[in-house]
């Protein structure tokens, strides 16, 4: 996800601060996530669980553990 807001400041709506900042917050939050999500996928990898869907227990594609490494579902059950 790529911030794209250096054409906010003319946004006639003239609510371009607060949503930028929920936007920034919102990205905050989100990494402070994935941290914990690496963290999770660390651990899982030196159990052996790692690639393998919380749900169903069957393998996690290696397709999507490339676009996001810390999945912890398939495809089927991502929330
Ligand atoms: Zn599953």
């Amino acid at each position: 996800m790529a911030l794209t807001s250096t054409d906010d400041e003319h946004d006639p709506e003239g609510q371009t601060t607060a949503v930028d900042r929920s936007r920034t917050e919102a990205l905050l939050a989100g990494a402070e996530r994935h941290l914990v999500d690496l963290d999770a996928a660390e651990r899982r990898l030196e159990d052996g669980d790692y690639g393998i869907c919380e749900v169903c227990g069957r393998p996690i594609p290696r397709a999507r553990l490339e676009v996001r490494p810390t999945a912890r579902t398939c495809v089927d059950h991502a929330a």
